[in-house]
């Protein structure tokens, strides 16, 4: 493949939170305040467990948790007063959060490549942030979550992307912060660049292109090319 990208995708998928918008931080300090404790290991816990399951819908992250910081099943009614506890805390304050470096540039740069957003947040939140942010007209596509907090599988999101754009999957770059959205990409058989913040341990495997920002995503696809993704 030539390495004059970004020209030479057929498509960019991308994540939202932690890859457009810095709000991933803002989200597990939420969780960790719901939970009722901070400090010590308790809130090492929940953000370990955060990190290892990043890229869930918010019942699905509180299905998780509870699982594994209180030891139990959490109950539909548990799951629905936990979620809507969170989403009236995080559906305001998400609007506070800053793009991440150099999205704009990017999403400017690929302009003629179509980019497509995929996330886990409710579907009308992310349409609210978006036209926010001034990104109205920027993706050719948004997916969110249901609004009813059915999980989404990007798996199956992705491969439906591909399938109803005819794209190549494999010209196709999936840009996430979390392990969902790589296991997507490998599921479609595209090529992944992981967004890592600094301070952030990697969630990657060993090899895993990363870059801190989005200007490093620019300089990734436009210098080196995306043969080594
Ligand atoms: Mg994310």
């Amino acid at each position: 493949m030539p390495a004059a990208a970004p020209y030479s995708l057929s498509a960019v998928i991308f994540d939202f939170d932690g890859v457009i918008l810095d709000s991933a931080t803002m989200k597990t300090d939420v969780f960790v305040e719901l939970y009722g404790q901070t400090g010590g290991p308790f809130e090492a816990a929940i953000r370990e467990t955060i990190w290892r399951n990043g890229g869930l819908t918010r019942t699905g992250m509180v299905a998780v948790l509870d699982r594994a910081i209180l030891g139990r099943e959490a109950t539909p009614e548990r799951i629905a007063d936990m979620a809507g506890r969170y989403a009236g805390i995080v559906d305001k304050a998400i609007y506070d959060c800053p793009l991440i470096d150099g999205a704009r540039e990017l999403l400017d740069a690929l302009r003629g490549t179509p980019c497509h957003l995929v996330s886990g947040t409710p579907h009308h939140v992310l349409l609210g942030i978006v036209a926010a942010k001034g990104l109205d007209g920027v993706f050719a596509t948004l997916t969110g979550a249901p609004d009813d907090g059915t999980p989404n599988d990007k798996s199956a999101i992705f491969a439906g992307i591909v399938a109803a754009n005819a794209l190549d999957a494999a010209r196709t770059l999936v840009v996430g912060d979390s392990m969902t959205e790589l296991v997507g990409a490998r599921h479609i058989g595209a090529p992944f660049a992981g967004v890592v913040a600094p301070g952030i341990d990697d969630p990657f495997p060993p090899g895993t292109a990363t870059v801190h920002d989005l200007h490093g995503l620019a300089a990734l696809i436009g210098i080196e090319g995306t043969a080594n993704l």
